[in-house]
């Protein structure tokens, strides 16, 4: 199907986040249909629907807290008030009103090149992420260097290749197997010498458990700062919405052992678990920076908080 030229950010969510608007709010709105008062019983199918979204527990206890608390304080005593609170209570998890700084996605003036490093498991859609993110790049007029330092995966650089070449712009690899950290050098050794933008590196996807694959992030990573001091300005954990609770635990160790600086949460087109994104949100100190909605190359938006809601509420 040929898709629309012009589609706002807010239709956008709202096409992607559909599974996950239908089971989190959909169901806490044909649940609130049954009862005209609130009471602790339409409060705890509230939790319960939260929980069976993905929100997790500390996240949906905080807003269920917060929730008691207005209907105490403020009188509230309606269903129909309910989803009103709800959608608050998400913004303000969020922070939709607050400093909007870390939504800025737009490279900073300096330093260039702007050096970004893509890490996560398998699967995940790193390879993807970074195409797409090419592409934005490029589009704004950008000159970006990629590097294919996922040297263990045989088919690993030939689909980078496709994404280079649809996003057009330049990709640097190796043969396959060759020294991940060699290959990031070399990336930002040649986007130095051209005078690049921005540089992305692809890595392997690895287990957040396996320690000697997490020591390699940080090779790579000693070694982008050796040719370029401060590099990598930025590294992007890529994180799939339909593994649900275990993103998190995966993200907790992530963030750990490879000083990640945002997230990317794929996928929520297909799933019904967008409500990682308020658990991954309020859980890790770390921004939301970009979200997954779909293959296609214009498909990663920037994690715009306001949209998120309104599209989540419809
Ligand atoms: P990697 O192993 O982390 O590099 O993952 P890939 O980039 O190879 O992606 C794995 C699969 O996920 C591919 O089939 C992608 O097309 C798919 N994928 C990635 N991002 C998204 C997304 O936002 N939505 C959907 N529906 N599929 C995605
Ligand atoms: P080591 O291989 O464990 O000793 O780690 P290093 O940090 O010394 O280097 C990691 C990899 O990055 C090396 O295997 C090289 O391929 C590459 N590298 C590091 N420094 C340089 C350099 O100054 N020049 C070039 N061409 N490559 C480098
Ligand atoms: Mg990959």
């Amino acid at each position: 199907m040929k898709r629309m030229g012009i589609e706002t950010t807010f239709q956008k969510f709202r096409l992607g986040l559909r599974k996950t608007r239908e089971s989190l709010i959909g169901k806490v709105q044909r649940a609130l249909r049954a009862k005209s008062v609130i009471d602790d019983e339409v409060l705890e199918t509230v939790e319960e629907i939260l929980l069976a979204g993905d929100v997790g527990s500390a996240t949906t206890g905080l807003l269920i807290a917060n929730i008691k608390k207005r209907i105490r304080d403020e009188k509230y005593a309606s269903t129909e008030e309910l989803t009103g609170l709800l959608h608050d209570e998400i913004a303000r998890i969020l922070h939709v009103n607050g400093n909007r700084e870390t939504d800025r996605i737009a490279l900073p003036a300096s330093p260039r090149p702007f050096v970004i490093m893509v890490v996560g498991v398998n699967g995940v859609g790193k390879t993807t992420t970074i195409g797409k993110l090419a592409f934005r790049f490029r589009r704004a007029g950008h000159r970006v260097v990629l590097g294919g330092a996922d040297t263990f995966r045989a088919a690993a650089n030939e689909q980078l290749e496709i994404w280079a070449q649809r996003a057009g712009v330049e990709l640097i690899r190796q043969a396959h197997g060759a020294d991940p950290a060699s290959v990031a050098f070399d990336t930002l050794s040649s986007a130095v010498a051209k005078k690049a933008d921005v540089v992305i590196i692809d890595t392997a996807g690895r287990l957040h458990t396996k320690v000697n694959l997490m020591e390699e992030l940080k090779k790579i990573r000693r070694v982008l700062d050796k040719k370029l001091s401060g590099a990598p300005h930025e590294i992007l954990l890529v994180l799939d919405a339909n593994t649900g609770q275990n993103a998190l635990q995966q993200a907790r160790q992530f963030v750990d052992a490879a000083n990640v600086t945002g997230i990317v949460l794929t996928k929520l087109d297909g799933t019904a678990k967008g409500g990682i994104v308020l658990a991954v949100s309020h859980e890790l100190k770390i921004p939301v920076k970009y979200i997954g909605l779909g293959e296609q190359m214009d498909d990663l938006q920037p994690f715009d908080r306001k949209a998120f809601v309104d599209a989540l509420f419809g």
